[in-house]
């Protein structure tokens, strides 16, 4: 072949090189002029059987065209090598200008709210939270009571009863007992919970509702520390400037029975519809522990007084929150449990 032809050879590899585009690409050029069998290498093998003076002659030029390749070949490697690494890194960017992905968060249901609050009030007060069970017996949500045998509130169509003896607690007042039975005064106790009786559902009746039951017996309490504990509740929940009464009332489980009123927050007492004209609105039913329930127990009340109170949470959510219908609170729709 002659030296035209290489150099035109060469010339063609130079350019293939500065546009080779892929390693692939560029594996190939350099099998095909660098290779074992390239018409380089090929030269380089025959120049011992040339003449001294080709020899020199093929033997410098081949080596040059050969330098150049090489050098070109690994020029073209590197920047092949740094276009791939940058193409990955345009592609894999993150776009830091996109708006993130909202995670809706959960919220406390309005009752559970009010539930929370009504329990640090009393909390800070020294009382305990207790907890007791949505079915109970007969025994526990009546007779330990006071409640006798013919009282109306034991008919089935009030309570719901799963077998002659179980049924659905109708209060919360049965976790009173439980926590006597078991432990000895001092006691100081709420109790949140569940309720169940047989209503049909309108804007005040729920079947289940939210009490909370509260209890203390020691040696000294008395009526008014009743009253001292129950008015700094009932401010510290909806304000001091609120007017608290306490009317009597009956509950077979307490003696002395009181229910309290607070001054209505919408007519402040003036009377409006949401009070029914009276000014005030019905809180709790409370009263000093009845000496049979004590007896019941086995604590004497020779010894010991206590007082207790019961609430509906509902009534007082709905107060606080200035909702008109019960039924919104178990209904379970978003766009009503958004807004708290
Ligand atoms: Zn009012």
């Amino acid at each position: 072949m002659r030296e035209e032809e290489y150099i035109l050879k060469i010339e063609h590899a130079k350019e293939r090189l500065k546009k080779a585009e892929d390693l692939k690409e560029l594996e190939e050029i350099k099998r095909e002029y660098l290779g074992k069998n390239s018409f380089l290498a090929q030269i380089l093998r025959s120049l011992g059987k040339m003449p001294p003076e080709d020899r020199v002659y093929w033997g410098k030029l081949a080596n040059k065209w050969k330098d150049e390749l090489e050098a070109l070949w690994e020029e073209a490697e590197k920047r092949i090598k740094i276009n791939i690494i940058q193409k990955r890194l345009k592609e894999e960017e993150i776009d830091i200008t996109l708006p993130g992905r909202r995670k809706s968060i959960g919220k406390l249901h309005p009752l559970t709210q009010v539930v929370e609050d009504i329990i640090s009030v009393f909390k800070e007060m020294g009382f305990q939270v207790v907890y007791g069970p949505e079915l109970e017996t007969d025994y526990y949500n009546f007779t330990a009571l006071n409640i006798p045998q013919d009282h109306p509130v034991r008919e089935s169509h009030d309570s719901f009863y799963v077998d002659k003896e179980y049924l659905l607690r109708t209060q919360t007042s049965p976790v009173q007992i439980r926590v006597m039975e078991k432990r000895k005064p001092p006691l100081r106790i709420v109790a949140p919970g569940k309720c169940y009786r047989r209503d049909f559902p309108d804007a005040t009746h729920s079947p289940m509702f939210f009490q909370i039951e509260g209890l203390a017996v020691d040696y000294d309490v008395s009526f008014a520390e009743l009253k001292g504990v129950l008015t700094i509740f009932a401010h510290r929940l909806f304000g001091k400037d609120r007017k608290v009464y306490f009317i009597p009332s009956y509950f077979p489980f307490t003696e002395p029975s009181a229910e309290m009123y607070v001054e209505c927050g919408i007519c402040k007492g003036e009377g409006c519809k949401a009070c029914g004209n009276s000014g005030v609105l019905e809180i709790l039913g409370c009263g000093m522990v009845h000496p049979q329930v004590f007896r019941e127990v086995g604590i004497d009340p020779e010894i010991y007084t206590g007082f207790a109170f019961g609430m509906g949470l509902d009534r007082i959510a709905m107060q606080i929150y200035g909702i008109e219908d019960i039924r919104l609170f178990y209904e379970n729709d978003l766009r009503f449990l958004t807004q708290f």
